[in-house]
């Protein structure tokens, strides 16, 4: 097939989910009448897609939050390679000139790969320079949050894809990674997960009204506690469910209730605010699970982690979607679903289902 590519989306993934990126890519421009083709390299951290369409056409289709592999969704606007050693600035301001409009951040970025991880040293070094032409030439301008982000995505030191993202419409950091810091007190390291789950999948109205201390809680596959630390932590109620121990820094917070028992059994006498779900288990028997509650009014809301098999993950995610769009559409309730592979999560991804009235 001939394609006239008039737009390239450059999405960035943890390296080796490519194929699923561009599988969801691919189907979302499809189910969009707009032809495309994506070129990766397996293992390479990103996803160049080509694109038969302008890109104002393609943004009204493509959409960050309804990406679950991207990281991060730039459009690509110039190529550049064999950049002089001696001089790297020049091509790159050139290139940038031939943009329109200023910029809020400019951002230097990688991969996510070992290989690509050695050029941070050059790059610290070089960004300084850039930034300072660009502030001077009054590209780059200070406290417009609302203007667009300038990437610069580095392939090695002499080649880079330029691009540009809408601060509503992508990330908001760098290469798309929620960095967070280990808390302490926290019994376990998934307990990143679920607070780069609050980060990545709720607005900052849903975090205000839904992580309000008093809320209650149950969590199902607790053990041993780092999900359940992070609802303590902001004081709502947990009732921890599982058959393992739950550690005695969560217990003695004196808001958890640990229940031995099976988390596909156990319910709450009186509707919580949230259930959150960590059992290693089948994704579709999670997703119904999580269907069941939220459509019997037995919870609000709640965010849940699927492990999907790593040969057939984008269509065990559109199976587990399936069974969560037929059971809510029997139920009288107005919902949201949204998903996302999070940068703590590795052979899983996280989900969110919520009723809204
Ligand atoms: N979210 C936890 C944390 O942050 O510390 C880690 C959970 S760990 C990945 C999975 C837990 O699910 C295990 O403690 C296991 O005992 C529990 N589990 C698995 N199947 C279960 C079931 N049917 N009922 C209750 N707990 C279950």
């Amino acid at each position: 097939m001939v394609m006239d590519i008039t737009s390239r989306a450059l999405a960035y993934c943890r390296p080796g989910f490519e194929k699923d990126l561009a599988a969801e890519l691919s189907l979302r421009c499809g189910k969009a009448g707009i032809v495309s083709q994506p070129r990766f390299t397996p293992g390479g951290g990103f996803v160049l897609h080509e694109i038969d369409a302008p890109e104002d056409e393609v943004k009204r289709h493509l959409h960050f939050d309804k990406l679950v592999f991207a990281r991060q969704l730039v459009w690509a606007k110039a190529w550049l390679a064999d950049l002089p050693e001696k001089d790297r600035l020049t091509p790159i301001l050139a290139a940038i000139a031939r943009l329109p409009g200023r910029f809020g951040r400019v951002w230097a970025e990688t991969a996510d790969t070992n290989d690509a991880k050695t050029l941070s040293s050059f790059l610290k070094r070089f960004m300084p320079h850039l930034e300072r032409a660009l502030a001077e030439g009054r590209r780059l301008v200070d406290n417009k949050p609302e203007l667009p982000t300038l990437h610069l995505f580095f392939i090695d030191s002499s080649k880079l894809w330029i691009g540009t993202s809408e601060p509503a419409d992508s990330s908001p950091w760098p290469m798309g990674l929620a960095r967070l810091r280990m808390p302490r007190e926290a019994p376990s390291r998934s307990t990143l997960k679920l607070a780069d789950a609050f980060m990545s999948l709720l607005t900052e109205d849903e975090r205000k009204s839904a992580l309000r201390a008093g809320l209650r809680v149950v969590d199902l596959g607790a053990a041993p506690g780092g999900w359940t630390w992070q609802f303590a932590n902001r004081g709502l109620l947990v009732t921890a469910v599982d058959n393992g121990p739950m550690a005695d820094s969560v217990l003695q917070t004196g808001l958890v209730e640990h229940v031995r028992a099976d988390g596909f059994v156990w319910k709450p006498k009186k509707p919580v605010e949230w259930m959150v779900c960590d059992m290693v288990e089948q994704p579709s028997r999670v997703a119904q699970l999580v269907a069941d509650w939220i459509a019997a009014g037995r919870c609000r809301r709640s965010i849940f982690n699927l492990k999907l098999p790593m040969k057939k993950r984008h269509e065990e995610l559109e199976r587990a979607r399936n069974l969560i769009y037929k059971r809510m559409s029997i139920s009288d309730r107005e919902w949201v679903l949204r998903f996302k592979h999070l940068y703590h999560d590795r052979e899983e991804i996280t989900g969110y289902l919520a009723a809204v009235k």
